[in-house]
Formats: C-alpha cells, structure tokens, sequence
C-alpha cells in the first residue's frame, strides 16, 4: 500500500484495495490451476466459476428476478450505443432519448447513423447540461426510453428514474452502477462500462431483459447481437479474462465487506454530502450542477478563476490527492467519488480544500 494515492480518477478509477491485494495473492497460481488468471483457458472449469458468479452476485445486488440475463460484452459502454438501436428498435418504429449530456448525445448520434428514428424526450442542453430535466414528453409507441443515469462530465445524476408508463426503460449506468439500490422492474436493459465502478476497463456489463431478447432481429453479425451472448455465455469469442475476474472480486467486496447497496447507498451519500455542503458554506468553491440535479458520484466544481483552478490541482497532486482536473471538454475541477473511494478519501480531500481556500482566498 506504500506511495497509494487518494485516487479521484473518473474512469479507469480506484478499485477497492482488498480486491487489488487479492488479485496479487492469487496472480502466479489462480484457484489452485497453477496458471495465472491471465493464463487460464476461458474454456476452463476456473473460468466458469468465475462468469458465472460474477452473474450470480449482480442479480443479488440488484435484487434482479430471473427475467434478466447478465452478458459481458467488449467494446465498452460506446458499442452499447449502437447495439441498443440495432437489436432492440424496430424499422418503422422510433425511441425516446433523454439529452443530459455528452454521453447521451453520442448515445442520441448512433441511432441517427443507423438511420432509424429519435425523437428528444427531454434535454437540459439549454443551460449546459447542468441539471436533470422533469420536463419529459415520452412518445406513446416509442420501442423504448434511453437515459443516461449518471452524467460522469457534467456531474448531474437522476434522484428518482422517470416513470415511462410501462415503456421499457434502457439505461447507461457506466457511473453509477451498484452504487445504490433501486427497482429494476421498468428497464428492458441496464448498461455499464466496468471501468469506474466495478472493475478494470475492457468489459461492458449488460443487464438485458428477456422480452428484450425477443426483439433481437436475425440479420446482425454475431457480435453485435444480444443474443450471441446470452446463448453462449458471453464466451461466443475469447472474453477478456482478467477483466471479468476482477469484476467478480469487486462484486464480492460489495456483497461480504461492504454489506450490499443500501449500505453502499449511505455510505455514498455521507461522501457526497460533505463535499457539496463545502460549496455551500463557500464563497471559493462553486458547484457546477444545479442543487437537485446533482451527482453523488461524479462531483464538478470551479475556483474563482482558471488560474486558481490549475494551482489548485497541482498543489493537491502535490499532497496525494490525484484526478482532480475537470473533463477536458469543459475544465474546472471534478472528484470522482466512486464506491471504492472511501470516506477518509473525502474527508482528507474536504480538510485539504479548506487550507487551499484559506491560503488563497
Ligand atoms: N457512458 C458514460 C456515462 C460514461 O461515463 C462513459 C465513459 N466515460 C461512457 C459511456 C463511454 O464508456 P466506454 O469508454 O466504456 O465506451
């Protein structure tokens, strides 16, 4: 553990430290298979275990009900935007998307390349993405509603899920993913990109409801269709091994140590609630998402000006506090917060902002 630093990455991000100490335990001789993770046949009985209860642990997580499927599938969260129009929107039919952000509009932008139609249920691009919009007009026969539930750019998170009158719900969770508990009955399919809160980046989980399978056209090239994975495995081709190995180890730190996602839940908003009572109690700090809107995951922040911003992060770099610079497409400060990012992360982080504000206010 010697030279860690407080790691405030929004993705690849911190993964719980128990799981990276296991991962080096067992790296030379994995389950007794005398072979590295790494080393290890995919079509091997150690592997089997490993995919399979890292499927297991998810639906006991989510408490998901035995409709839903658990694929692993590469490409990242980005391939998801393409696979969800391609498999589950019909010719003639249309989808409702929700516009919070850079990830939804790219979301928003592969259906249009595949020449079927969107229609803009919502979108706070009017004020810069900064807040969740309630203002929604969901289409009545739309195939489905996408959202992103977790903006890990522009720091706004959806507090309560939108009530789409039994349409099914799709959503990218690559941010907020097991980081609370909610009701998974409306989603038709829940989508994360390992890297930020459950794992390595090289995996994209897909949660993908049963009915949704039936959409599934035939004419789709292997890998690009749902139900390769879902009849295979997700070992159609060579997964990546390692990847899915540390997933399952992060979900194990979830359910035995940590206590599951209510006790994730409270432990998230705790960390949340001290960086955003900082902003505003201070004058210095300023939050960029408006106050109902905001992230409990992906927390976005400016200094008075650009100058102090870039002192700011050079000076907590200097402490052991990294991945505090902005996204580079909008700048200013960002502290992604998380699940493996402890509260004594954040309180080390509060007390360290205070002395900045006080030395350079
Ligand atoms: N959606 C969201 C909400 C994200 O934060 C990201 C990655 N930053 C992506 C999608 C893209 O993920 P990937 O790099 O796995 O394609």
């Amino acid at each position: 553990t010697q030279n860690r630093i407080y790691n405030f990455n929004a993705g690849p991000a911190a993964l719980p430290l128990p799981v990276l100490e296991e991962i080096q335990e067992s790296f030379l001789n994995f389950a007794g298979s005398g072979m590295s993770i790494t080393e290890i046949s995919h079509r091997s009985k150690w592997f089997d275990d490993v995919i399979n209860d890292a499927a297991e642990r998810t639906k006991r997580l989510l408490n998901l009900d035995n409709r839903f499927k658990i694929l692993f599938i590469q490409g990242g969260a980005s391939m998801q935007f393409c696979m969800i129009p391609m498999n589950l929107l019909p010719e003639g039919r249309s989808a409702d998307y929700v516009n919070t952000g850079t990830w939804s509009t790219k979301a928003i932008k592969e259906v249009k390349v595949l020449g079927k139609n969107v229609n803009i249920a919502g979108s706070s691009e009017d004020k810069n993405f900064s807040y969740i919009p309630k203002d929604l007009q969901f289409s009545r026969d739309a195939a489905y509603v996408h959202i992103t539930s977790n903006n890990t750019i522009k720091g706004t998170q959806w507090a309560q899920f939108p009530d789409t009158q039994g349409i099914p719900l799709m959503a990218d969770m690559s941010s907020d993913i097991m980081s609370r508990p909610f009701d998974t009955a409306p989603f038709g399919v829940i989508y994360a990109g390992a890297q930020k809160n459950i794992g390595p980046s090289g995996i994209c989980m897909v949660i993908i409801r049963d009915d949704m399978l039936e959409r599934v056209p035939e004419n789709l090239p292997a890998m690009l269709k749902y139900t390769t994975y879902s009849e295979k495995n997700s070992m159609y081709n060579t997964p990546p091994c390692f990847t899915i190995y540390t997933v399952q180890l992060v979900l194990k730190w979830l359910e035995e140590t940590v206590g599951g996602l209510d006790k994730m839940e409270e432990i998230n908003n705790k960390k949340a609630e001290l960086l955003y009572s900082l902003f505003d109690s201070s004058s210095f700090y300023r939050g960029t998402a408006e106050k109902d809107s905001r992230s409990k995951m992906n927390v976005t922040f400016r200094l008075p000006d650009e100058e102090l911003e870039k002192a700011f992060i050079q000076k907590a770099l200097d402490n052991g506090f990294g991945g505090l610079k902005g996204h580079r497409s909008v700048g200013g400060c960002r502290a992604s917060i998380y699940n493996a990012t402890g509260l004594d992360a954040i309180e080390a982080l509060v007390d360290f902002m205070k002395t900045f504000e006080k030395n350079n206010g």
